[in-house]
């Protein structure tokens, strides 16, 4: 309950501040867990070796990745999204996770800003999580620079 509240009132934040940067100083972050539990790729810091088969939502940040022209990493723990994160290229991000999680990365990485968007847990927690392609879509545009907002479907 916490964490969901401390989200929404960071992205309120982040949305008041009015954040926007070029598409090549946006991480959009998300968590190992979102691979599909059995999938042989190994995918490292970049999505490359995904074969796009449609199982997971790794394909669908890959879409949103090539479209927008944004950076995208797969991180395996709160270390190594951290490092990502350091990153003197990386300016704002847009992160996907749980809650607590998001809590965590948030505070750990203040003051770089970050539009947090909660993943989806129809397997229990850190096992086949999922997200909505629209709202993470919907996050990245809203932290460029000229990007139009999206169309009301
Ligand atoms: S979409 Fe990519 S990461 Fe997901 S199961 Fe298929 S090959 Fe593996």
């Amino acid at each position: 309950m916490f964490g969901r509240l401390f989200v929404s009132l960071n992205n309120l934040f982040i949305r008041i501040r009015r954040v926007r940067v070029r598409p090549e100083h946006l991480l959009l972050l998300v968590p190992r867990c979102l691979q599909k539990t059995g999938c042989a790729q190994t995918l490292g810091e970049t999505l490359n070796d995904c074969k796009v088969c449609g199982n997971c939502n790794v394909a669908d940040l890959l879409t949103i990745r090539d479209e927008f022209g944004i950076r995208c990493s797969l991180a395996a723990g709160g270390r190594e999204a951290l490092a990502f994160v350091a990153n003197r290229q990386v300016k704002a991000v847009v992160a996907v996770a749980c809650e607590k999680e998001l809590f965590q990365g948030i505070c750990a990485v203040f003051p770089k800003p970050v539009l947090a968007v909660l993943n989806i847990q129809t397997n229990g927690p850190c096992r086949n999580t999922r997200l909505d392609p629209e709202c993470v879509r919907e996050a990245v545009r809203s932290m460029l620079k000229n990007q139009a907002p999206a169309k009301k479907r």
